[in-house]
């Protein structure tokens, strides 16, 4: 069977034409599942021939919603099934101009940090673009209206599966596609310097966030053991190239740890690091994790890490913690299900 959301029109239109189909058939169907039709059955301007092909050969996988966690905040957290079984997350965030998804790119992660749920047990595999998009359209329909902004962030390392993750770029801000803005999409890395050049070439506008968590190597490499192969040196040097490239800003996402991260001389290293980029910095309070080493600073600490940073000139916001009543960070959720055997871990059945 041929997942569908894999493929572009052109590509559609070429399977179809290799099983006897007319080739103007994709555009149909794929404003049908564009619009939120996923059953052949109900795609009405087909006929009954195309649509027993295609129930032979093409399949629409977009994943189940087997749990729905929603947050005092509005936050909803999906677990999501995917074809093969594998659970992944994706977060739906309503913002005052939105919907906003964030969706995974693999399932687990192999980058290991040592604050992060996904990566206890390691990389499963990577999921395919057609994966990606299907996360969309499944959140899309709990939302009831169009999705406008996307960030890449939740389990998996997007620049591990860097071939999927620049095909999926391409078809979900394709106008015929979901026609996500590419300025309206970000995608978070840990830092694998290579791939932050092969990601400028890729010359598009997607907005690169940088998880840096720790501003010195020695620091850095005891939280993020990616650190160890493309030290703090290699990732600037990677991240000028991105922006002499691309002239876009960087963000850089950096959670707050209680007497780890948050002090004046984590903030003096910050402003050295940061010299002469155009970037911004999105500090996080912590969510802790469940048997987690770390604690998240209190309010206090955390206004004035960031006026410290301020008054470096840098500009830097508090991202407001959005659906921490439910295991909204990365890996979180997945990891209560599973420990429950699979079982019950609050929130709507659907
Ligand atoms: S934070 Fe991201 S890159 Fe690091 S282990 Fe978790 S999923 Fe992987």
């Amino acid at each position: 069977m041929i997942n569908i959301l894999d493929l572009t029109p052109e590509e559609l239109k070429q399977k179809l034409k290799e099983s006897g189909e007319k080739p103007f058939r994709a555009d149909q169907i794929l404003n049908w599942i564009y619009e939120g039709v996923f059953s052949f059955d109900d795609m009405k301007n087909l006929g009954e021939g195309t649509r027993a092909l295609l129930k032979r050969e093409f399949s629409v996988d977009v994943p189940e919603i087997i749990k729905l966690l929603k947050s005092v905040d509005g936050t909803r957290k999906g677990l999501l099934k995917l074809k093969d079984s594998h659970i992944i997350e994706a977060v739906l965030m309503k913002y005052e101009h939105g919907y906003s998804v964030c969706i995974s790119t693999q399932v687990g992660c192999r980058m290991g940090c040592s604050f992060c749920a996904s990566t206890k047990e390691g990389l499963i595999r990577n999921l395919t673009a057609g994966e990606m998009i299907g996360q969309i359209l499944a959140l899309q329909q709990v939302a009831g209206e169009r999705i406008s902004n996307l960030v890449l962030m939740g389990s998996g390392e997007p620049l591990d599966n860097f071939d999927e993750v620049a095909r999926f770029l391409g078809m979900v801000s394709s106008p015929w596609g979901l026609a996500i803005g590419q300025r309206h999409i970000t995608l978070s890395t840990c830092g694998i310097a290579p791939r932050i050049r092969d990601f400028a070439d890729l010359d598009n506008q997607v907005t690169l966030a940088i998880s840096l968590h720790q501003p010195t190597q020695a620091e850095r490499q005891k939280l993020m053991p990616v650190a160890w192969q493309h030290d703090l040196t290699s990732l600037f040097e990677a991240l000028r190239y991105y922006q002499t490239k691309t002239n876009r800003r960087i963000s850089f996402e950096y959670a707050l740890v209680d007497g780890v991260n948050d002090t004046p001389e984590a903030a003096q290293a910050l402003r050295v690091l940061l010299r002469g980029l155009k970037c911004h910095v999105n500090l996080i309070p912590l969510n802790e994790i469940k048997d987690g080493l770390y604690k998240k600073p209190d309010l206090k600490k955390i206004e004035a890490f960031r006026a410290r940073l301020e008054s470096f000139n840098i500009p830097t916001t508090i991202r407001r913690e959005m659906g921490s009543d439910i295991d909204a960070a990365c890996g979180q959720l997945k990891r209560s299900f599973l420990d429950q055997g699979g079982d019950d871990v609050g929130g709507e059945d659907v």
